[in-house]
């Protein structure tokens, strides 16, 4: 298990997030990535595989990432290799859905099935993609609302999860999710 944090306010994200981050280092991760919009301004992602420094390094401590809306994970593999490509946040291929995830998918092959057969490709080995672009698919086939998309996925997912995510049409918005 690992970690999740998210923040939405008046300050700089990435720097706040990054501290977030190493108060829960003790958990154990072998990668961490960050997810930072500023307003209606498409989202972020910076990833490294290995230690919170090495992110660190990469966004210049948080100053190199602008925006007061963002999510950051630190990743312990289940599903795919530790490796930048693995590593969380996770993207639909049109920026709509930005997303990261602790837990495990039980069902993701069969959920990735599905996807592809609906025209979805995945660059990644996680089950975490697979999650990010069933919410994208959802949002799209419905009502375009987070929280109707979510729901959707929820119902169709198995297995015991966090979930902290980000939709292009809802800057300053953050949605979580949980199950187990
Ligand atoms: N199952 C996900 C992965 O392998 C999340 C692992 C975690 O909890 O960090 O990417």
């Amino acid at each position: 298990m690992c970690g999740i944090v998210g923040y939405v306010g008046k300050e700089q994200a990435a720097p706040i997030l990054l501290n977030g981050l190493a108060k829960l280092e003790y958990r154990g991760y072998d990668s961490a990535g960050l997810a930072v919009r500023d307003g209606e301004s498409p989202v972020e992602v910076v990833k490294a595989k290995g230690r919170l420094k090495a992110l660190e390094e990469k966004t210049n401590n948080g100053l190199a990432i602008k925006g007061t809306c963002g999510i950051g994970h630190t990743r312990w593999a289940t599903h795919g290799e530790p490796s930048e490509n693995n590593a969380h946040p996770h993207i639909s291929d049109d920026y709509n859905v930005v997303g990261v995830h602790n837990g495990i998918i039980e069902n993701y092959q069969e959920l990735r099935d599905k996807l592809v057969k609906n025209g979805y490709e995945f660059y990644s080995s996680t089950d975490t993609e697979v999650a990010i672009k069933l919410i994208d698919y959802y949002y799209k086939k419905y009502e375009h609302t987070p929280v109707d998309a979510i729901n959707h996925a929820m119902v169709r997912i198995r297995g015991s999860y966090a979930l902290a995510i980000m939709f292009k049409d809802y800057p300053e918005e953050i949605y979580v999710a949980r199950k187990d």
